[in-house]
């Protein structure tokens, strides 16, 4: 146990994205310092540019703020908020409080490393040295790499080398207290970081959202005690909740990775094989974030470019009304609307859905992966460089171990595969909610006295299909042969 001294220095800690204070290795290294710790966060969106967090993330972040702020409050702490260029607050801190370090969690994304470099520079020169700590991934980039030194391109071999070589290290306790200072610096109020939209259309997201520390633990909670042992199979069926939920709270660091990673390990002796399988396919998804974060950190320009050079030669098409209809999921393809009002209404979409919606804007539509990725950089709760990054590169074929372009989703037969029932169709599409199972994935196929029937008028209920499947396929295999041989020619 540390000895807290009053005349000692108080010690800065600079939260950027790890919104926590059970395993935060970076508060750990603060108190060990021994002095009066002053926990800060620094809201400096102009520092990360053209991602900069979006509407849905910003509504989270705020709401994240408010819980850090009493879980802080309840160990003796506050949170000081400020606004503005990071380097600048930090120092006008430093002169403030008299501290004689930072001490910081560590990000991967190319312009929080820039900001990360840019505060380490000035500071140093102020004598003050800034320490990154590593809290939010289970193995820092770097540590897992192939004989040849290098970053696994492909997921299978780096998963296989964490199995056999590394042990993520057991997450640590929750602080009783943090020692104040004998002076607190001024914060601003929350409301003043303006994070929150200013016309309410929040409803949706605070409906189906609990933020914050605790309420990301008793989530974890319930999907290992309730979920995890089917999750193998219950992972792919978006009518339910078969997965865990935790990417908005792993995104902004209010559970860590490693708590995840010992919460699943610790069940796995008392789980039957069949459980057991599907406990480990859990860890491997969360295996799929840390090659997500290595993949960006390697490969940074992968955020606005793809990995694979030959796909900057895509003949991608532009057509802005087309890439509306679809954020507006009015594609006339059941699954694709749904799955995006879903993710307007919540913030969230499930992940086989994430992948069909993708497919049909790059492929049937031949929409730049580049749009998609930032409309879901806007409207989802839990959207991250990484992980979108990879998702959006997966999906276009053009990024580390991706689907291969020619393999194109059909959207009708991913619904009838996934979502058998049409159970999620009906939820999110209720203008089709009196199809039977067996028309709701192709409605138009419906003869028009049947539908009207039904109540359904294509193109006026419901839109009619914006392209033919089988059509846009063809284009989108036309398109790739002419990268393929363009590269055959170079
Ligand atoms: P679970 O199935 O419970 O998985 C647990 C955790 O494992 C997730 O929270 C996530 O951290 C990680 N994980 C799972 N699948 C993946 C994956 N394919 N890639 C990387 N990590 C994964 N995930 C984000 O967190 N943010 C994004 O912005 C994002 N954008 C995506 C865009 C596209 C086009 C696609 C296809 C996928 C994207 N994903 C993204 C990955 C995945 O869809 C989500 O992580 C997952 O749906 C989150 O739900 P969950 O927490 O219930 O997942």
């Amino acid at each position: 146990m540390t000895m807290v001294s009053s005349t000692q220095a108080p010690t800065l800690l600079w939260l950027r994205q790890c919104l926590r204070l059970s395993d935060n290795p970076a508060l750990e290294a603060a108190l060990n310092r021994g002095g009066p710790v002053i926990p800060i966060f620094i809201w400096n969106p102009e520092a990360e540019g053209e991602w900069a967090p979006g509407g849905a993330t910003r509504w989270w972040l705020h709401q994240s703020l408010a819980s850090l702020m009493a879980d802080l409050t309840s160990v003796g702490s506050q949170l000081i908020l400020r606004h503005g260029d990071a380097a600048t607050v930090l120092s006008g801190l430093v002169a403030e409080t008299g501290a004689t370090a930072v001490l910081t969690d560590r990000r991967y994304e190319p312009s929080a490393r820039r900001q990360g470099q840019a505060v380490q520079s000035h500071l140093h020169s102020l004598g003050v040295p800034v320490v990154p700590v590593g809290c939010n991934v289970l193995f820092e980039p770097g540590q897992v790499l192939n004989r040849a030194g290098e970053p696994y391109r492909v997921f299978s071999q780096f998963w296989k080398t964490i199995q056999r070589e590394h042990q993520p290290s057991p997450p640590l306790p929750k602080p009783a207290k943090l020692a104040a200072p004998a002076q607190w610096p001024q914060s601003l109020p929350l409301a003043a970081l303006k994070l929150e939209p200013t016309i309410d259309w929040a409803g949706g997201l605070r409906q189906t959202w609990q933020v914050g520390e605790a309420a990301g633990h008793r989530l974890l909670n319930q999907f290992c005690e309730q979920t995890m042992g089917t999750y193998q199979t219950t992972r792919n069926l978006p009518d339910r909740l078969g997965t865990s939920r935790m990417s908005p709270y792993l995104h902004f660091g209010e559970i860590s990775p490693r708590q995840i990673w010992y919460a699943v390990a610790e069940r796995l002796p008392l789980l039957s094989k069949e459980a057991k399988a599907s406990a480990e396919c859990y860890l491997r998804e969360i295996a799929w974030r840390e090659f997500a974060h290595q993949l960006l950190y390697f490969f940074p320009h992968t955020a606005n470019r793809p990995l694979r050079p030959e796909f900057e030669a895509f003949p991608w098409k532009t057509d802005p009304e087309a890439l509306s209809t679809w954020q507006q999921g009015k594609t006339g393809y059941p699954i694709v609307d749904a799955g995006m009002r879903e993710l307007w209404q919540t913030g969230w979409m499930h992940n086989r859905v994430r992948m069909i919606v993708a497919s049909f804007l790059v492929k049937d539509l031949l929409q730049p992966w580049q749009e998609g990725a930032r409309w879901f950089w806007d409207t989802l709760v839990d959207a991250d460089l990484a992980n979108n990054t990879l998702g959006w590169q997966w999906t276009a074929g053009c990024g580390a171990d991706a689907a291969p372009y020619f393999r194109v989703f059909n959207p009708v037969l991913q619904g009838e595969k996934f979502d058998p029932n049409g159970i999620y169709v009906r939820r999110w599409v209720p203008e089709l909610a009196s199809l039977t199972n067996a028309q709701i994935h192709r409605p138009w196929e419906i003869p028009p006295l049947t539908a009207h029937s039904l109540g359904v008028r294509l193109g006026n209920t419901y839109p009619s299909p914006m392209v033919d499947h089988f059509q846009a396929r063809d284009a989108a295999l036309a398109a790739f042969a002419e990268i393929k041989q363009s590269v055959a020619h170079t």
